[in-house]
């Protein structure tokens, strides 16, 4: 987003949550639930990108899902501020949904599996203006060819079947169908990891033309960090359901406030294999989201963690504005950011 620009709230998520219960026996007795997304609030504001960063399990896709109710919401609510208006997405009938649906898309991970197999690209690009109705088939061709267009490929792709084309190829095609109905919102899921390194680089430039052109806004769910640096404005972290941190990219990148941050920012790749790995190890898995362990949920694997934490659970704080963190120690530990490592590296090579 540019800097000058004034921050203008496009969605709203309260509260949210995810609970999938666990049952046991014939009678389908519940005797747990997993949270995969735990009392989210935050705000994602017009024309940005919001990266959303943790390890599989953290509850990122889960939380992209349920904003969009692709996924529907245990509680919480998501709002939705349209030319002055606000809706209350989360209450929305099933009617009322699939009108707003045009506004809100999502861009799924794997460009393999995600497109039809038995469908012309023409077909798979058209087929959101279909069901949405209220289109001419005239007005249907000519808004598909613009797209593919705008996407990098030629309209006489359109004859053709997924299976003719190559993983950034069919990314590309994955795009132009979700912004064929003029979205407003887009929740790019993984978009870019089953993708070579290079193929990468030309989808992201795409996502981010496309973004200013058609004035969209973005959540950017990645677990790459590097990827997450190089498209979004703000960046929020997961972990167990949970978000963690969030603030600007630059300031989340060298002055991370979370020990979680600050592992996953050790493990960004270096290219230059003379420079020997700062990576911060942590030990174990993700916890298990059907077992949150007390407290401060990241604890057993934090290498900061005080009596404190095993018992109290830490509050997402804001601690310098639009820098929010939920960590005991925020106030006495000095934690190292991309700035630190790269000093680091640099001494070592
Ligand atoms: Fe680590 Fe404690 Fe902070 Fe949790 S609250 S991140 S365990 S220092």
């Amino acid at each position: 987003m540019p800097e000058n620009m004034e921050r203008v709230p496009l969605l709203e998520i309260e509260g949210l949550k995810k609970y999938y219960p666990i049952e046991a026996g014939i009678s389908k007795k519940k005797i747990g639930e997993v949270k995969a997304v735990d009392n989210i609030n935050l705000t994602v504001y017009k024309n940005e990108v919001l990266g959303v960063v943790g390890e599989s399990g953290c509850g990122k896709t889960t939380l992209g899902r349920t904003v969009l109710r692709i996924i529907e919401p245990t509680a919480g609510k998501v709002k939705f501020h349209f030319d002055d208006k606000e809706v209350d997405f989360t209450a929305l009938d099933k009617k009322e949904l699939r009108k707003m649906r045009r506004y809100l898309q999502m861009i799924f991970q794997n460009p393999y599996t995600s497109l039809n197999p038995r469908m012309t690209i023409f077909d798979i690009v058209a087929e959101p203006m279909r069901l949405g109705g209220g289109f001419t088939e005239d007005e249907i061709s000519e808004r598909v060819k613009t797209l593919i267009n705008k996407v990098g490929l030629e309209v006489k792709h359109l004859n053709r079947y997924p299976h003719a084309f190559s993983g950034g190829q069919r990314q590309r095609i994955g795009i132009a169908r979700a912004l064929v109905m003029d979205p407003k919102f887009v929740v790019a899921d993984e978009a870019v990891s089953a993708l070579d390194v290079s193929i990468q680089a030309q989808i992201l430039n795409l996502l981010k033309e496309l973004k200013d052109e058609n004035n969209l806004t973005y959540m950017f769910i990645a677990h790459n960090l590097s990827v997450v640096e190089h498209v979004s404005d703000r960046v929020c972290v997961m972990y167990l359901g949970r978000v963690v941190e969030m603030a600007e990219t630059e300031e989340l990148f060298y002055h991370p406030k979370h020990p979680y941050t600050e592992a996953l920012l050790s493990a960004i790749p270096v290219a230059d294999p003379t420079v020997e790995n700062n990576r911060i190890m942590l030990p174990g898995e993700v916890g298990n989201a059907a077992n949150l362990p007390s407290g401060c949920c990241f604890h057993p694997r934090c290498k900061y963690a005080c009596e404190e934490c095993k018992t109290k659970v830490p509050e997402l704080r804001e601690l310098t504005p639009g820098h929010f963190a939920a960590c005991h120690r925020i106030e006495d530990l000095k934690l190292e950011g991309i700035g630190e490592l790269k000093v680091k590296n640099s001494s070592k090579s």
